[in-house]
């Protein structure tokens, strides 16, 4: 322990709040896009809980799972057992409207037999906490391996980066890509391989690995430009893009690629796709193409407000109000901890090391130093790589 009797670096109350600051907005940003008083029914994106009380028999029949929003597991499903399923899309809350789900105290209008617009809403695995082609739970009980889960954009399930057919390649640094989709997708979207160009594959070239490393901070929060060549190219195809609507007046031309020998990036038939910014903004918008989409319901692709970092980029615009912390505080506790999402338990978990840590000052009278609070936040951040597969970034850029 350092000497305590100097007066410099001492550290406030208000920079420790700054540093727990950070965490919670993580968190913030996963609650924020979802309305956690009022059941708004069904929403393009919103947080998703499956409930396990309600729905006992969802292991053995995912189309019995109950899917209910943040508002209703915290109102008509407190104390039950739920799997929080991060985000999905087009989703309407089934709270009261499925067999075993209790009454929706926050809509009563909902009934089991109204004609209230569940009936479109997709279920897979996940909704019994299972992911993945292994079929595991998460975390997994029974491995000790740390392998991030990465969800696919377009079945919405997660996957071991480890567990995707990548064609003998390595999965590419997670700020690399913005959106992932797994091969099984990819096989049911076959064209989706003529537009390989706007995909990333890991290489071992160490220049391309320092690029990524430079610009890692901006890619969190703009994978549009995660490097000056990808932006330059993002310019000129945005003139494009400009051209194409004008022409779009007069004759509406297919621009899907077609030549497969000029892709820049090769792409294995039948490999999951890393994609790289605002891919989607690529797809081609002609009426046979999205004709195509329709036909087998990717039309969401064409559509940004679709993505994750739409969601979670709108949720931080909103202005956070001093009451919402605490409440959001309230809501994380009031939560089983089925499967939980990284920036939630490392928020806290930090606050839980904080006041253990700072009770030893207390207990010592001695003062926190500026490098007292340096070294806690440091050992927090290795162990949080040592224990939790991923963060929130790897799962929704
Ligand atoms: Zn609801
Ligand atoms: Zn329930
Ligand atoms: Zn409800
Ligand atoms: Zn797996
Ligand atoms: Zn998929
Ligand atoms: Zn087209």
């Amino acid at each position: 322990m350092e000497s305590s009797s100097d007066n410099t670096d001492v550290v406030t109350m208000i920079d420790l709040l700054n540093d727990e600051k950070e965490l919670s907005d993580q968190a913030y940003a996963v609650f924020a896009g979802s309305d956690e008083k009022n059941c708004n029914g069904f929403k393009q994106r919103q947080a998703l809980y499956s409930c396990l009380t309600c729905a006992s028999d969802v292991k053995e029949d995912s189309s019995k799972a109950i899917g209910i929003c943040l508002a209703c597991s915290l109102n008509c499903h407190d104390k039950h057992e739920l799997v929080e399923l991060y985000t999905k899309r087009n989703f309407h809350c089934d709270c009261g409207m499925k067999d075993g789900s209790v009454t929706c105290h926050l809509d009563p209008t909902k009934t089991k037999n109204g004609a209230h617009g569940n009936s479109n809403n997709k279920y897979n695995q996940n909704f019994s906490g299972i992911y993945c082609k292994c079929k595991r739970p998460y975390p997994d009980p029974e491995s000790s391996s740390s392998d991030e889960m990465i969800q696919c954009v377009i079945c919405e399930d997660w996957f071991h980066s480890l567990h995707l057919e990548l064609a003998g390649q390595i999965p590419p640094a997670a700020e690399s890509y913005s959106e992932m989709i797994c091969e099984e997708c990819m096989k049911q979207n076959d064209f989706l391989y003529d537009y390989s160009e706007f995909t990333v594959t890991a290489t071992n070239d160490p220049s391309s690995d320092a690029d990524t490393n430079a610009s890692k901070e901006q890619a969190a929060t703009k994978p549009s430009t995660s490097s000056n060549t990808e932006k330059k190219e993002d310019d000129e195809s945005f003139d494009k893009s400009v051209v194409t609507k004008r022409m779009k007046l007069s004759d509406d031309i297919c621009h899907r690629p077609k030549n497969k020998e000029n892709t820049k990036s090769s792409l294995t038939h039948g490999s999951a796709a890393f994609w790289k910014g605002p891919w989607r903004e690529k797809l081609c918008k002609c009426e046979k193409c999205l004709k195509i989409y329709e036909s087998l319901n990717i039309s969401f692709l064409t559509d940004m407000r679709d993505t994750t970092h739409f969601y979670e980029e709108k949720a931080k615009e909103k202005e956070q109000p001093a009451s919402a912390m605490s409440s959001m505080e309230a809501a994380l506790s009031s939560l089983p901890r089925v499967q939980q999402i990284d920036a939630i338990s490392s928020y806290n978990n930090m606050k839980e090391k904080l006041f253990e840590f700072l009770q030893t000052f207390v207990v010592n009278n001695q003062i926190v130093q500026e490098e007292d609070i340096h070294r806690f936040f440091r050992n927090m951040t290795e162990s949080k790589d040592n224990q939790l597969p991923g963060t929130p970034q790897h799962f929704c850029r």
